[in-house]
């Protein structure tokens, strides 16, 4: 015996079933980019999805404008939104640089946040006539809704600040810092029983403010070697603060997807926080019980040594293997395309050619393999450095190209340093080092990088893909 449940098709239901659709397609996608191979695919069903979504979204309005008239300057106003978003988005991404995308992707975020907040408002302003329970529920999404998309906001805010150099990448260290986090969080959860009690305006100001502020300094206390963990975290922030935009507004999609972008960042921060040696909530919590470090490791290291492509190529070619480990610099030089080729052409050569990939090279999640795929490197020599640490004792020479604090030594010899305890890829262990940079400058944490002094450490300075072009004339 079946039961079956029939009923008029309306708009509602329609636009309810192309919402699971959509939803279903995000889900494959996050599945398909877990995946070199299958992430374009990936990217296509969220692409697919988004479209889904947004015709759904579409056609609800176009319905109540129809039917009543009275959205239609919702009609006009949500066109005009699509027109003018899609095209400043389509226009940055066209023009945005690789190495330009984790701070795209971070002003991304604030905007979401923001979305938040001022749909928390609309929310206290326009306030539906509901039952008293009902009234205290949607009083408490306003209220956590408004407080996580404030905090998603300026901390995304402060994180695109420092992505793109405009803000120090050292960790902000206010005395009292802690105290200042709790002291905020314990503020927030008493204002929200007293919101929901009693839903006066000052206390929405003050939770917004509240949170502004919790927001900037959680992040301003993260030192330049956990931003990564930030950028992920933000990500997550984000998702939470969409899932309780979808629950003001009523819309299940929002919900969904805001807490499939929620719980995927918060994993993501889990496995860096993993991949880094570095506490979950210690992360998360603004730097929560880390004290400032107790070395810049800008002591005197003694002479370095420099080599010349020439150089370099010959001892390439006597090589029996390398390992290139590429970081920020790569990116910057877009170098990827001669480092490929360099691989090739050593492999013809017999050399066993490797890649070793840090979990946190360049500016975002997955960044090295990104440019390497592009450039067509083949992905079974791209290895991960838990996969590669232990041949590079056995490797005749690394190339690091581009490459500072993932490489940085100090992070595993000195307990001092502001990256101690960060595991790295220890090329020092192999009979040659070739550093390609173009000054002695250090990396994004800002810390000095012994590596460079190493016996075995040579530099060959200029811009990457320049040094890597004049290795390839020079074979
Ligand atoms: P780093 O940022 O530590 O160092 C990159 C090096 O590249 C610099 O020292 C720079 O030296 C050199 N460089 C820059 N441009 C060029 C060029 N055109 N040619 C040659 N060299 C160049 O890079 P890593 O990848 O080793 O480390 C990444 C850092 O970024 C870590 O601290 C990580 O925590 C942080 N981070 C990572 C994120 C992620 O998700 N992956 C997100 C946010 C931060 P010089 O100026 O002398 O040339």
């Amino acid at each position: 015996m079946s039961d079956t449940v029939t009923g008029p098709l309306t708009a509602d239901s329609i636009a309810g079933a192309a919402y699971v659709v959509a939803a279903l397609l995000f889900i494959l996608s996050l599945a398909g980019l877990s995946k070199h191979e299958k992430a374009r695919a990936g990217v296509i069903y969220g692409i697919t999805g988004m479209i889904i979504a947004l015709a759904a979204t579409i056609w609800l309005t176009v319905q109540d404008a129809w039917g009543t008239g009275a959205g239609l300057t919702g009609l006009v106003l949500l066109v005009a939104a699509v027109i003018v978003g899609g095209a400043i988005g389509f226009w940055r991404a066209r023009v945005v640089e690789m190495t330009g995308m984790p701070e795209l992707i971070a002003l991304l975020h604030s905007f979401v946040g923001l979305a938040a907040v001022l749909v928390g408002w609309n929310g206290h302003l326009e306030a539906p006539a509901l039952s008293p329970d009902l009234t205290a529920i949607h009083h408490a999404e306003v209220f956590i809704g408004v407080f996580i998309g404030a905090v998603t906001f300026t901390g995304s805010i402060v994180a695109f600040l420092k992505l793109s150099a405009r803000m120090k990448s050292s960790p902000l260290m206010l005395p009292g810092k802690n105290a200042i986090n709790l002291g905020a969080l314990a503020a927030f959860i008493a204002l929200t029983v007293w919101y929901v009690n009693d839903s006066q305006l000052w206390l929405l100001i003050v939770v917004t403010l509240l949170a502004l502020g919790l927001g900037w300094h959680l992040v301003a206390s993260i030192g330049g070697g956990d931003m990564p963990v930030v950028v992920s975290m933000l990500n997550s922030y984000s998702g939470w603060a969409a899932a309780a935009a979808g629950f003001l507004l009523n819309n299940d999609l929002l919900i969904i997807t805001g807490a499939l972008v929620g719980s995927s960042g918060a994993y993501l921060s889990y496995i860096m926080c993993k991949a880094m040696n570095r506490s979950f909530i210690s992360v998360i919590a603004g730097g929560f019980g880390i004290a400032a470090p107790a070395s810049k490791g800008d002591a005197d290291q003694g002479e370095h040594r420099e080599i010349t492509a020439e150089a370099t190529a010959e001892m390439l070619t006597n090589a029996s293997s390398v390992v290139i480990t590429p970081g920020y610099g790569m990116a910057v030089a877009q170098a990827q395309y001669p480092v490929a080729e360099l691989a090739h052409q050593l492999r013809e050569r017999g050399v066993n050619v490797r890649f070793g990939i840090h979990p946190v090279a360049g500016r975002l999640p997955g960044h090295m393999n990104v440019l390497l795929a592009e450039a067509k490197v083949p992905y079974d020599i791209v290895l991960e450095m838990d996969e590669i640490n232990d041949d590079l004792g056995d490797t005749s020479v690394v190339l690091v190209i581009g490459a500072n604090d993932t490489v940085n030594p100090s992070a595993a010899e000195d307990p001092g340093s502001p990256i101690a305890g960060m595991p790295v890829l220890k090329v020092w262990e192999a009979e040659n080092v070739i550093v390609f940079k173009r000054s002695m400058a250090a990396g994004y944490a800002g810390v000095q990088n012994p590596l460079f002094y190493r016996d075995n450490s040579q530099m060959l300075f200029g811009d990457a893909k320049t040094r890597v072009e004049d290795i390839l004339k020079a074979f």
